[in-house]
Protein backbone atom coordinates (compact mmCIF):
# COMPACT_ATOMS: atom_id res chain seq x y z
CA UNK A 1 0.00 0.00 0.00
CA UNK A 2 1.54 3.70 -0.92
CA UNK A 3 0.46 6.15 1.68
CA UNK A 4 -2.36 8.48 1.21
CA UNK A 5 -3.26 11.64 1.95
CA UNK A 6 -4.83 14.81 1.23
CA UNK A 7 -3.87 18.15 1.97
CA UNK A 8 -5.79 21.85 1.88
CA UNK A 9 -4.00 24.94 0.14
CA UNK A 10 -5.57 28.00 1.15
CA UNK A 11 -5.41 29.39 -2.97
CA UNK A 12 -7.47 32.54 -2.60
CA UNK A 13 -6.91 36.36 -1.74
CA UNK A 14 -9.64 35.86 1.12
CA UNK A 15 -8.59 33.45 3.55
CA UNK A 16 -10.29 30.06 3.58
CA UNK A 17 -12.42 30.75 0.70
CA UNK A 18 -11.21 28.66 -2.47
CA UNK A 19 -8.67 25.95 -1.75
CA UNK A 20 -7.22 23.53 -3.83
CA UNK A 21 -6.43 20.00 -2.57
CA UNK A 22 -3.19 18.27 -3.00
CA UNK A 23 -3.10 14.17 -3.04
CA UNK A 24 -0.56 12.47 -2.30
CA UNK A 25 -0.06 8.76 -3.10
CA UNK A 26 3.26 7.02 -2.20
CA UNK A 27 5.79 8.40 -5.28
CA UNK A 28 2.97 10.15 -7.20
CA UNK A 29 0.31 13.30 -6.51
CA UNK A 30 -2.26 15.40 -7.83
CA UNK A 31 -4.03 18.72 -7.57
CA UNK A 32 -7.85 18.40 -6.97
CA UNK A 33 -8.91 22.19 -8.62
CA UNK A 34 -5.92 24.55 -9.98
CA UNK A 35 -7.82 28.20 -9.08
CA UNK A 36 -6.14 30.33 -10.78
CA UNK A 37 -2.73 31.57 -12.25
CA UNK A 38 -2.17 33.51 -9.28
CA UNK A 39 -2.21 30.47 -6.90
CA UNK A 40 0.65 28.70 -8.59
CA UNK A 41 3.18 29.48 -6.62
CA UNK A 42 0.89 28.17 -3.32
CA UNK A 43 0.73 25.53 -5.11
CA UNK A 44 4.12 24.46 -5.79
CA UNK A 45 4.74 25.67 -2.68
CA UNK A 46 2.40 22.83 -0.86
CA UNK A 47 4.28 20.07 -3.28
CA UNK A 48 7.59 21.17 -1.50
CA UNK A 49 6.34 21.46 1.98
CA UNK A 50 4.91 17.51 1.16
CA UNK A 51 8.31 16.52 0.10
CA UNK A 52 7.05 16.59 -3.34
CA UNK A 53 8.43 18.06 -7.03
CA UNK A 54 6.56 19.62 -10.12
CA UNK A 55 7.63 16.06 -12.20
CA UNK A 56 6.00 13.74 -9.16
CA UNK A 57 2.73 15.82 -10.51
CA UNK A 58 0.55 13.50 -12.12
CA UNK A 59 -2.77 14.75 -12.60
CA UNK A 60 -4.39 18.34 -12.49
CA UNK A 61 -8.33 17.15 -12.13
CA UNK A 62 -10.46 20.12 -12.48
CA UNK A 63 -14.19 19.67 -11.25
CA UNK A 64 -15.63 22.00 -13.93
CA UNK A 65 -14.70 25.04 -16.11
CA UNK A 66 -15.45 28.14 -13.55
CA UNK A 67 -12.62 29.88 -13.39
CA UNK A 68 -12.06 30.13 -10.07
CA UNK A 69 -11.56 26.18 -10.43
CA UNK A 70 -10.08 26.07 -13.74
CA UNK A 71 -8.19 29.40 -14.75
CA UNK A 72 -4.72 28.24 -13.30
CA UNK A 73 -5.04 24.96 -15.05
CA UNK A 74 -2.56 25.86 -17.67
CA UNK A 75 0.21 27.85 -15.64
CA UNK A 76 -0.38 24.79 -13.17
CA UNK A 77 0.41 22.32 -16.25
CA UNK A 78 2.96 24.40 -17.38
CA UNK A 79 4.98 24.08 -14.19
CA UNK A 80 4.52 20.31 -13.48
CA UNK A 81 6.00 18.92 -16.84
CA UNK A 82 4.45 15.39 -16.62
CA UNK A 83 1.04 16.39 -15.40
CA UNK A 84 -2.56 15.00 -17.32
CA UNK A 85 -5.16 17.62 -16.84
CA UNK A 86 -8.00 15.61 -16.11
CA UNK A 87 -11.82 16.68 -16.87
CA UNK A 88 -15.64 16.26 -17.95
CA UNK A 89 -15.47 16.62 -21.68
CA UNK A 90 -17.42 20.21 -22.04
CA UNK A 91 -14.43 21.60 -19.33
CA UNK A 92 -11.71 19.94 -21.39
CA UNK A 93 -12.64 21.57 -24.45
CA UNK A 94 -13.29 24.88 -22.82
CA UNK A 95 -9.53 24.44 -21.57
CA UNK A 96 -8.41 23.54 -24.55
CA UNK A 97 -9.79 26.16 -26.78
CA UNK A 98 -10.56 28.74 -23.68
CA UNK A 99 -11.66 32.05 -25.75
CA UNK A 100 -15.02 31.47 -25.02
CA UNK A 101 -14.29 31.29 -21.04
CA UNK A 102 -12.38 34.52 -21.76
CA UNK A 103 -14.72 36.12 -23.63
CA UNK A 104 -17.53 35.77 -21.37
CA UNK A 105 -14.87 36.97 -18.06
CA UNK A 106 -14.14 39.66 -20.08
CA UNK A 107 -17.42 40.51 -21.15
CA UNK A 108 -18.05 40.85 -17.27
CA UNK A 109 -15.36 42.25 -15.57
CA UNK A 110 -13.05 43.94 -18.63
CA UNK A 111 -9.87 42.78 -19.70
CA UNK A 112 -7.91 44.67 -16.59
CA UNK A 113 -10.06 43.33 -14.13
CA UNK A 114 -9.88 39.79 -15.49
CA UNK A 115 -6.10 39.87 -15.07
CA UNK A 116 -6.21 40.38 -11.96
CA UNK A 117 -8.83 38.24 -11.02
CA UNK A 118 -7.83 34.91 -13.04
CA UNK A 119 -4.32 35.30 -14.29
CA UNK A 120 -3.75 34.72 -17.48
CA UNK A 121 -5.17 31.38 -19.18
CA UNK A 122 -3.55 29.99 -21.96
CA UNK A 123 -4.97 26.95 -23.88
CA UNK A 124 -3.80 23.28 -22.87
CA UNK A 125 -2.57 21.44 -25.77
CA UNK A 126 -4.98 18.19 -26.20
CA UNK A 127 -2.79 15.24 -25.71
CA UNK A 128 -2.21 16.60 -22.38
CA UNK A 129 -5.83 15.95 -21.57
CA UNK A 130 -7.72 13.16 -20.41
CA UNK A 131 -11.46 13.49 -20.34
CA UNK A 132 -13.28 11.11 -18.04
CA UNK A 133 -16.83 10.45 -18.54
CA UNK A 134 -19.70 9.37 -16.13
CA UNK A 135 -17.98 6.37 -13.50
CA UNK A 136 -14.53 6.41 -15.45
CA UNK A 137 -11.28 6.78 -13.18
CA UNK A 138 -8.16 7.19 -12.98
CA UNK A 139 -5.04 5.66 -11.01
CA UNK A 140 -3.08 7.47 -8.17
CA UNK A 141 -0.34 5.33 -6.57
CA UNK A 142 -2.60 2.04 -5.48
CA UNK A 143 -5.68 4.30 -5.45
CA UNK A 144 -8.42 4.72 -7.79
CA UNK A 145 -10.01 8.42 -8.17
CA UNK A 146 -13.37 7.87 -9.73
CA UNK A 147 -15.25 11.06 -11.75
CA UNK A 148 -19.02 11.00 -11.26
CA UNK A 149 -21.34 13.46 -13.10
CA UNK A 150 -23.07 15.79 -11.03
CA UNK A 151 -24.91 18.44 -12.40
CA UNK A 152 -26.99 20.87 -11.30
CA UNK A 153 -24.56 23.47 -10.44
CA UNK A 154 -23.21 23.23 -13.86
CA UNK A 155 -24.10 20.95 -16.29
CA UNK A 156 -19.98 20.32 -16.98
CA UNK A 157 -19.39 19.29 -13.33
CA UNK A 158 -18.05 15.95 -11.86
CA UNK A 159 -17.15 15.32 -8.53
CA UNK A 160 -14.31 13.07 -7.20
CA UNK A 161 -14.81 10.29 -5.46
CA UNK A 162 -11.58 8.99 -3.42
CA UNK A 163 -12.07 5.98 -1.67
CA UNK A 164 -8.36 5.37 -0.32
CA UNK A 165 -8.83 8.65 2.16
CA UNK A 166 -12.37 8.30 2.47
CA UNK A 167 -13.36 11.64 0.70
CA UNK A 168 -15.18 13.13 -2.21
CA UNK A 169 -14.26 16.47 -3.92
CA UNK A 170 -17.36 17.84 -4.55
CA UNK A 171 -16.21 20.77 -6.15
CA UNK A 172 -19.11 23.10 -6.28
CA UNK A 173 -21.89 20.14 -5.78
CA UNK A 174 -22.64 20.18 -2.08
CA UNK A 175 -22.69 24.11 -1.12
CA UNK A 176 -20.19 26.75 -0.45
CA UNK A 177 -18.92 25.23 3.56
CA UNK A 178 -16.86 28.31 4.83
CA UNK A 179 -15.18 27.65 7.85
CA UNK A 180 -16.08 31.65 9.45
CA UNK A 181 -19.62 30.68 8.95
CA UNK A 182 -19.31 27.22 10.93
CA UNK A 183 -19.00 29.16 14.62
CA UNK A 184 -22.32 28.66 15.56
CA UNK A 185 -23.70 26.03 13.89
CA UNK A 186 -23.54 24.91 10.55
CA UNK A 187 -24.23 26.99 7.23
CA UNK A 188 -23.71 25.63 3.99
CA UNK A 189 -25.03 27.83 0.94
CA UNK A 190 -25.61 26.27 -2.65
CA UNK A 191 -24.07 27.82 -5.79
CA UNK A 192 -26.40 29.20 -8.74
CA UNK A 193 -24.27 30.95 -10.24
CA UNK A 194 -24.82 31.60 -14.01
CA UNK A 195 -25.10 29.99 -15.87
CA UNK A 196 -26.38 26.84 -15.59
CA UNK A 197 -28.14 26.11 -12.01
CA UNK A 198 -30.74 23.30 -12.30
CA UNK A 199 -32.44 22.64 -9.13
CA UNK A 200 -33.61 19.31 -9.88
CA UNK A 201 -30.22 18.28 -10.87
CA UNK A 202 -28.81 20.21 -8.02
CA UNK A 203 -30.75 17.72 -6.23
CA UNK A 204 -29.87 14.53 -7.67
CA UNK A 205 -26.92 15.36 -7.28
CA UNK A 206 -27.00 16.17 -3.30
CA UNK A 207 -27.85 12.54 -3.28
CA UNK A 208 -24.47 11.40 -5.45
CA UNK A 209 -22.44 12.56 -3.32
CA UNK A 210 -24.35 11.41 0.04
CA UNK A 211 -24.82 7.47 -2.21
CA UNK A 212 -20.86 7.27 -2.27
CA UNK A 213 -20.88 7.13 1.75
CA UNK A 214 -18.01 8.45 2.72
CA UNK A 215 -16.75 9.88 5.27
CA UNK A 216 -15.71 13.55 4.43
CA UNK A 217 -16.79 16.05 1.43
CA UNK A 218 -13.78 18.42 0.18
CA UNK A 219 -15.93 21.19 -1.05
CA UNK A 220 -13.56 23.90 -2.84
CA UNK A 221 -15.00 26.38 -0.89
CA UNK A 222 -13.77 25.78 1.71
CA UNK A 223 -11.68 22.45 3.20
CA UNK A 224 -13.14 19.21 4.83
CA UNK A 225 -16.51 18.50 6.54
CA UNK A 226 -17.44 15.28 8.00
CA UNK A 227 -21.71 16.48 8.57
CA UNK A 228 -22.59 15.09 5.53
CA UNK A 229 -26.52 14.74 5.94
CA UNK A 230 -26.02 17.96 8.03
CA UNK A 231 -24.86 19.87 5.06
CA UNK A 232 -27.10 18.32 2.50
CA UNK A 233 -30.07 18.98 4.66
CA UNK A 234 -29.64 22.31 4.75
CA UNK A 235 -28.03 22.75 1.02
CA UNK A 236 -31.23 21.31 -0.24
CA UNK A 237 -33.90 23.47 1.69
CA UNK A 238 -32.15 26.51 0.08
CA UNK A 239 -32.44 24.28 -3.54
CA UNK A 240 -36.02 23.60 -3.02
CA UNK A 241 -36.49 27.36 -2.46
CA UNK A 242 -34.27 28.67 -5.25
CA UNK A 243 -36.15 26.28 -8.00
CA UNK A 244 -39.21 27.98 -6.68
CA UNK A 245 -38.26 31.04 -7.16
CA UNK A 246 -37.09 30.57 -10.87
CA UNK A 247 -40.24 28.93 -11.43
CA UNK A 248 -42.22 31.83 -9.89
CA UNK A 249 -39.76 34.60 -12.00
CA UNK A 250 -40.26 32.94 -15.14
CA UNK A 251 -43.57 33.24 -14.95
CA UNK A 252 -43.59 36.92 -14.16
CA UNK A 253 -42.93 39.90 -16.60
CA UNK A 254 -40.27 41.56 -14.46
CA UNK A 255 -37.87 43.09 -15.67
CA UNK A 256 -34.51 41.01 -15.82
CA UNK A 257 -32.19 44.04 -13.28
CA UNK A 258 -35.42 44.26 -11.25
CA UNK A 259 -35.46 40.51 -11.02
CA UNK A 260 -32.32 40.16 -9.86
CA UNK A 261 -32.65 42.80 -6.93
CA UNK A 262 -35.96 41.21 -6.05
CA UNK A 263 -33.72 37.42 -6.13
CA UNK A 264 -31.13 38.77 -3.75
CA UNK A 265 -33.27 39.82 -1.21
CA UNK A 266 -35.29 36.34 -1.06
CA UNK A 267 -31.76 34.96 -0.66
CA UNK A 268 -30.86 36.89 2.43
CA UNK A 269 -34.32 36.42 3.63
CA UNK A 270 -33.51 32.76 3.69
CA UNK A 271 -30.02 32.95 4.85
CA UNK A 272 -31.42 35.33 7.52
CA UNK A 273 -34.06 32.03 8.54
CA UNK A 274 -31.22 29.11 8.52
CA UNK A 275 -28.80 31.70 10.37
CA UNK A 276 -30.28 34.12 11.98
CA UNK A 277 -27.18 34.82 14.22
CA UNK A 278 -25.62 35.78 10.95
CA UNK A 279 -23.90 39.69 11.65
CA UNK A 280 -22.29 42.13 9.09
CA UNK A 281 -18.83 39.75 9.16
CA UNK A 282 -20.86 36.63 7.73
CA UNK A 283 -23.18 38.91 5.18
CA UNK A 284 -20.09 40.38 3.91
CA UNK A 285 -18.40 36.83 3.45
CA UNK A 286 -21.14 36.07 1.29
CA UNK A 287 -22.14 39.65 -0.24
CA UNK A 288 -20.15 38.03 -3.61
CA UNK A 289 -22.25 34.82 -3.74
CA UNK A 290 -25.73 36.50 -2.76
CA UNK A 291 -25.24 38.21 -6.12
CA UNK A 292 -23.88 35.77 -8.29
CA UNK A 293 -26.87 33.38 -6.97
CA UNK A 294 -29.21 36.02 -8.08
CA UNK A 295 -27.92 36.27 -11.33
CA UNK A 296 -27.70 32.97 -11.62
CA UNK A 297 -31.36 32.16 -10.89
CA UNK A 298 -32.20 35.26 -13.29
CA UNK A 299 -30.55 33.99 -15.64
CA UNK A 300 -32.32 30.87 -15.96
CA UNK A 301 -35.55 32.60 -15.37
CA UNK A 302 -34.95 34.60 -18.55
CA UNK A 303 -34.11 31.60 -20.00
CA UNK A 304 -37.12 30.04 -19.26
CA UNK A 305 -39.57 32.69 -20.28
CA UNK A 306 -37.52 32.94 -24.31
CA UNK A 307 -35.78 35.21 -23.17
CA UNK A 308 -32.24 34.28 -23.58
CA UNK A 309 -29.38 36.18 -22.97
ZN1 LIG B 1 -18.61 26.87 -10.01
Amino acid sequence: MSRHARFTIDADVTPKFTACYLRTAGDECAFIEAHTAHARSRLLGALAEHGKKPEDVRWVVVTHAHLDHAAGASALLAACPKATLVAHSRTAKNLIDPARLIEGATAVYGAARFAELYGTVTAIPKERVLVLGDGESIELGDAKLTAWNTAGHAYHHFIVDDPATDTVFTGDTFGLVYPALQTHGLFALPSTSPTGFNAEEAQKSLDKVLSLGRRSVCPTHYDAHEETQAIAAQVRRFVDRAGSWVDEAARSDEPTQAMEARLASLWWAAIAEEAPHFGSDEKKLLALDVELNAQGLAFVADALRGKPR
